[in-house]
């Protein structure tokens, strides 16, 4: 996750603020299906950082990883910004993360788990993304997924937005043509999906105190477990857990769909 407070987020213009209210009607996104299982098939979940993993997609991958699928999971940067006031030694920090994330994917039943070590926090140069677009390309070719997991394009962090743009750049090079779908973490979404998530999400409250260097600084399992209580609103009627997707790229299959 790493705070976003205090990076130069992008403000709206004063023209944008001044605009008034628009006379277009806003149109009614439809309701969400509700999924109670995850598709088959084999899995590639991109994170930002390491926790985004478990933050985000946590449920939906333990529900992958318990059918038995091949889930394969990449975390993008080194996860150094989160440790604001210096607890741990320079050089050390990134290692102890790379340790949580393995320690809180085993709660999910996940051991497969790649660090490309980018530095976080770091702008991006267009050539800065065209190596990354390339090395999720590479990604893709080995695994070769059937489904992928990635920031939905909103999720209002800079790292998070860059690895959505990174992801969908490869999924389009490569000609992907399974199921991409996207995952909320900083900012809820408009979803496709509500996955339920209730038996499997003690195991997700695990997973994320596994980040203890994260959680010393924020409650994200109190934030993001709230989250996921959240998510059962729509059609679980306020009882157990869920988590919401947002279609990238692919056909949601219909067979998934539960009648709510
Ligand atoms: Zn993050």
């Amino acid at each position: 996750m790493i705070d976003a407070a205090g990076l130069a987020l992008p403000l709206p213009a004063a023209g944008d603020q001044d605009a008034g209210v628009s006379a277009a009607e806003p149109s009614l996104p439809p309701l969400p299906v509700l999924w109670r299982r995850v598709p088959t098939g084999r899995v590639l979940a991109f994170a930002p950082h390491p926790d985004d993993e478990v933050a985000g997609p946590g449920g939906v991958l333990a529900l992958h990883a318990d059918q038995g699928d091949a889930v394969r999971v990449v975390v993008a940067t080194d996860g150094t910004s989160g440790d604001p006031d210096g607890r741990h030694a320079p050089g050390a920090l990134a290692a102890l993360r790379r340790r949580e994330s393995q320690d809180g994917l085993r709660h999910l039943g996940v051991r497969d788990v790649r660090f490309w070590g980018f530095p976080d926090g770091h702008v991006l140069s267009e050539a800065d993304l065209q190596n990354a677009a390339a090395l999720a390309a590479r990604e893709l070719a080995e695994h070769r997924p059937d489904v992928v997991y990635l920031p939905w394009e909103l999720d209002g962090h800079p790292d998070h937005h860059r690895l959505h743009v990174v992801v969908t750049r490869a999924l389009a090079a490569t000609g992907f043509r399974g199921l991409a779908l996207g995952y909320e973490v900083w900012n809820a979404m408009v979803p496709d999906v509500i996955v339920e998530t209730t038996a499997v999400f003690p195991r997700k409250q695990a997973a994320m105190l596994a980040h203890a260097s994260q959680i010393a600084y924020t409650q994200y399992d109190h934030c993001l477990g709230g989250l996921s209580a959240y998510r059962s609103l729509v059609h679980l009627r306020g009882r157990g857990y869920g988590e919401a997707l947002r279609r990238v790229s692919g056909a949601l299959p219909a067979a998934l769909a539960e009648p709510t």
